[in-house]
């Protein structure tokens, strides 16, 4: 079967990949802990799943507006001006199936062939792939774990050539728990006003899982919200991956650019989740705040129980669910079978096979030294996980 060359041009989602192999082992009878997948552990609130409920008694089900019902994307607005500070039109939004669907609409509706996007490492999988589906050229700007995984200015101007079309970053950042501070964007935003052509993706989807100060958004900086696209969703902040709802608020142009293609490729998500996405977004957010503390308390264990291993580094997130810790003093090491640990994905599978804990490569992101661990799991998994991966590392040798 010949399959058409776009297939070639990108990769499967290596998160993806991992959790597949650990249900196949699963599926085999073997306990694997799962510390590989970016959701939340928790059920949906009630409320959210009282308004789903709802809409299907009242009939929601028909086919809504392409970027979503409008009284939907008012409720996106009121979120917007409320936790944000930013003021949009309902044609300035877009709802999408997943977030995921926002960015790949974005990046289809503004990159062309030979087109230039910048994305700072370590950086979320999908990003790369859909720049390159989309044609473009992926400039990977380099970050380190002194800098606290974070671009410098001075990075970023070296960086944007007249060809830049696009920069996309997440803060907070999946998979580094990252957050830029109002200090750190500022300085930014000074860089991109030397280069208005430059379009920003803020993908703000990690919003409200932050465990230090008030999020800030870039589009927030004086003369910023005409030239960046922010993108959010309900996936994290209120565990409703399964639901799939993402939005794009950004200049009109663009939005009615996304508008048009999803059209032609999912038209709107469904309409059930839309009503419940507005019970989720002007309702109340205990329950979200809540399940962001039960992260913060899971955050300071996976910490408490990394710094027990000797040979990692790794800094405290200050948001997401992740940790990302450097391993590079386990690489070139031998397993107990005599197998070379070459690099990331080489660990990432021998903790899968060895330990029974599911992780994924910092390759994956595009940082060679470390491994991503996701702690949006209980605290018994968490111990048990950390338990057998110190045993593992343990017992490499060279
Ligand atoms: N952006 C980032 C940084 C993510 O980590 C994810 C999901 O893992 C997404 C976007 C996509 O979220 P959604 O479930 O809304 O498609």
């Amino acid at each position: 079967m010949q399959l058409s060359s776009l297939m070639d041009r990108f990769n499967e989602p290596e998160t993806l990949k991992m959790a597949k192999l650990g249900r196949k082992l699963k599926a085999k009878g073997i306990d694997i802990t799962d510390l590989s997948l970016g959701e939340p552990d928790f059920d949906t609130p009630q409320h959210i799943k009282d308004a789903a409920k709802k809409a299907i008694d009242d009939n929601y089900s028909h086919y809504t507006p392409v970027a979503g019902y409008t009284d939907l994307r008012e409720a996106i607005c009121t979120k917007l001006f409320r936790d944000n500070g930013l003021r949009y039109a309902t044609d300035e939004i877009v709802v999408s199936t997943g977030a995921k669907q926002c960015i790949a609409n974005l990046v289809l509706a503004t990159v062309d062939q030979g087109d230039e996007v910048i994305i700072p490492t370590p950086y979320w999988v999908t990003y790369s792939e859909i720049v390159r589906l989309a044609g473009g050229t992926v400039k990977f700007l380099n970050t380190d774990f002194d800098s606290g995984w974070k671009v410098k200015p001075e990075q970023l101007e070296a960086a944007i050539t007249p060809k830049t079309k696009l920069f996309m970053f997440s803060s907070p950042c999946n998979p580094t728990g990252a957050i830029y501070s109002h200090d750190e964007l500022s300085a930014l935003v000074a860089v991109f006003k030397k280069h208005p052509d430059v379009i920003i993706m803020s993908d703000e989807i990690y919003e409200h899982i932050n465990y230090g100060g008030k999020h800030e958004s870039i589009a927030a900086f004086p003369d910023m919200k005409e030239r960046v696209v922010v993108i959010n969703g309900l996936s994290k902040g209120f565990a409703m991956t399964g639901w799939r709802l993402g939005y794009l608020a950004g200049p009109k142009e663009i939005a009615k650019a996304c508008d048009k293609l999803q059209g032609q490729f999912t038209s709107a998500t469904s309409s059930i989740t839309q009503r419940a996405a507005i019970a989720a977004l002007l309702g109340d957010l205990k329950p979200s705040l809540s399940m962001v503390e039960t992260f913060r308390q899971r955050r300071d264990l996976i910490m408490r129980l990394i710094a027990e291993i000797p040979g990692i580094k790794c800094h405290t997130p200050d948001g997401a669910f992740y940790i990302f810790p450097n391993v590079e003093s386990f690489l070139n090491k031998k397993t107990p079978a005599g197998k070379l640990i070459n690099n990331t994905n080489d660990l990432s599978m021998y903790l899968l096979n060895e330990a029974h804990v599911s992780t994924v490569s910092g390759l994956a992101f595009g940082q060679p030294k470390c491994i991503r661990l996701s702690f949006a799991t209980s605290n018994e998994k968490i111990e048990t996980a950390m338990k057998k991966i110190k045993k593992a590392l343990e017992a490499l040798s060279g």
